[in-house]
């Protein structure tokens, strides 16, 4: 699409322009990556917002984006960590449940033994 900038977040220059509107028209621009920018209702308007975006060779923006990627993946980190310390608990009981289960079944064999 001519007159648009490349996409801030990915840098790829083939973004598309889309009415994702039903009763009335949302303008957007989209990437591959995910990268959009919400409804608007003229063509123009998109574009515009689109292109005044801070592009990712800002360092600022540079530096907001990659601290965010940074919380991402600390968020991604302690929640797999979380999960798999509840995981090791709930294994850990349902161990104990079989244990239990598996002595049950003995007490049970071996009392019909010797009744
Ligand atoms: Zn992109």
């Amino acid at each position: 699409m001519s007159g648009l900038l490349p996409c801030p977040f990915c840098g790829n220059k083939n973004v598309s322009l889309i009415d994702r509107g039903h009763a009335r028209p949302r303008w957007e621009i989209r990437c591959n990556c995910g990268g959009k920018n919400g409804g608007h209702e003229t063509e123009n308007q998109a574009i515009e917002s689109w292109n005044k975006r801070k592009d990712c060779n800002d360092e600022g923006f540079a530096k907001g984006y990659q601290a965010a990627l940074d919380d991402i993946e600390q968020a991604a980190n302690n929640f797999y960590e979380y999960a798999r310390e509840i995981n090791i608990v709930w294994l850990e009981a349902k161990i104990e449940e079989l244990k239990e289960k598996q002595t049950d079944n003995k007490l049970a064999t071996n009392q019909r033994g010797e009744g």
